[in-house]
């Protein structure tokens, strides 16, 4: 059945040319039953042509020339151009997808219309209506962000994602963490049919492990996020009148904390009760095109690559270049907001300084999300994108591990060669021979001169 946004359907390649809809892949998504069971009161049929309903909606607005509006779902599911998450509601502790899918379309979509289309009795001043047409929809918050403020990893904007639902990306974040939890808790043999491999089952565990991925996604955006509108000026000054707005230094952290959240040793460790009903794949289904986990112990499940994968959408989330170098312009346009440092550190105190787990399982899932952490650093500071200060800050957070965290010895040889090992890696990548020198090219000035001066003149 069709249910969801729950498995990731892109390639990042596959955006940003060609006309706005030229490449929208909200028909292409995988169909998936991850959804199946955990409400006992849905009608799986009525959900699936809710949705098919609402696919052929949007691509019905691509034909009539609406481009996506990612933002519209913060806004009561205000257009069928956005991509919709399906809404799953708690209800007395159990799961409700009774609500999963609007009906019909929004109130964007009849503001978008009636601008292309209205037509005016003659002798009416067209482009006058159809200023009042938007001046009333720029009152009624009919926000518009597309695909290229909305896709890529760096994005600004904490109210323009795609598969998330609801007008605050940070509290839905912790609304789908219970969703995730409530959906594992249940998660076992009663997710596949009778006569079915168990091996199956890591299939239908993937998109529910990863259900919070869309939102985290969204929520990630508060941090060094920033508000804005495509403004136009007008002869009453720019329309909407704030163009744009630093998020909130409280809501900025707010964000990280629910980010960070999602890593906490729990949240990752898959429980072991899972684990036990997953042999390896089953002899016939080595195949096929559904989507697995990675793994470092095939056959083998791999409950370490699972986490890690998890982990790394927080993580990677955070270190994003762009993202880092906008936490610290907008602290130093005004320092109540936070900088990139105060986010680096927080991931760091949050992954290395607790105590280890006693439970060597979960210790194991949190040497993992060390090493992660300590990867993407790297990453960070050697990355040629990056502002110089963004790499700087990363450094400064490898040399502080160095210092406070893994020249510690402990009694759990496991722990010890884990530290000893990163401890090398770091000190080996702080002293690395500056290999063939990649350094942050400073920004080139525009030319100056007219154009076509490069070219070779008789
Ligand atoms: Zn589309």
């Amino acid at each position: 059945m069709i249910g969801t946004g729950l498995i990731p359907p892109f390639e990042r390649s596959s955006w940003g040319t060609g006309a706005p809809w030229a490449e929208c892949e909200l028909g292409m998504m995988a169909d998936m039953d991850e959804l199946d069971g955990l409400d006992p009161s849905a009608d799986a049929g009525a959900m699936s042509l809710a949705r098919v309903r609402q696919l052929a909606a949007h691509e019905t607005g691509h034909t009539l020339g609406l481009a996506h509006n990612f933002a519209a779902s913060t806004y009561g599911r205000a257009s069928v151009m956005d991509y919709p998450a399906p809404m799953v509601e708690i209800k007395n502790g159990r799961l409700d997808l009774s609500n999963a899918y609007a009906v019909g379309i929004g109130a964007y979509d009849k503001f978008a219309i009636r601008f292309a289309y209205a037509q005016f009795a003659p002798g009416t001043d067209e482009t006058s209506e159809l200023e009042k047409v938007v001046d009333e929809g720029v009152k009624s918050g009919m926000l518009f962000i597309s695909d290229a403020d909305a896709r890529p990893a760096g994005a600004a904007h904490p109210l323009a994602n795609l598969w998330d639902n609801g007008d605050d990306p940070v509290a839905m974040l912790r609304h789908e963490m219970e969703v995730r939890r409530i959906a594992l808790s249940q998660f076992g043999l009663a997710n596949v049919p009778n006569g079915t491999p168990l091996s199956l089952l890591e299939a239908k565990l993937l998109p529910l492990y990863l259900h919070h991925r869309y939102q985290l996604q969204a929520a990630v955006k508060s941090v060094g996020g920033l508000y804005y509108t495509y403004a136009v000026k007008t002869a009453a000054g720019p329309s909407p009148p704030q163009v744009q707005q630093v998020v909130p230094a409280a809501r900025q952290r707010d964000a990280l904390n629910a980010v960070l959240d999602t890593i906490k040793v729990e949240e990752l460790a898959v429980p072991p009760r899972i684990l036990a009903l997953i042999p390896p794949r089953a002899f016939g289904y080595e195949g096929g095109t559904q989507e697995l986990f990675a793994k470092r112990t095939d056959p083998a499940f791999d409950p370490l690559a699972a986490a890690t994968i998890a982990a790394d959408l927080a993580v990677s989330g955070l270190l994003e270049p762009h993202r880092a170098a906008r936490l610290n312009q907008y602290h130093s346009l005004d320092r109540v907001n936070p900088d990139f440092a105060e986010v680096a550190a927080a991931l760091v105190a949050r992954t290395w300084r607790p105590p280890a787990p006693k439970d060597a399982y979960l210790a194991a899932i949190t040497r993992s999300v060390q090493g992660l952490v300590v990867t993407r650093l790297m990453d960070l500071a050697a990355d040629a994108d990056a502002s110089v200060q963004v790499r700087a800050v990363a450094t400064e957070q490898l040399r502080s591990l160095l210092v406070n965290d893994t020249a510690m010895t402990s009694a759990d040889e496991a722990t010890n060669a884990h530290l000893r090992a990163t401890h090398e890696d770091i000190e080996r990548f702080l002293a690395r021979p500056a290999e063939p020198r990649k350094r942050t090219p400073p920004p080139p000035a525009p030319p100056g001169d007219p154009i076509g001066a490069g070219k070779q003149h008789p």
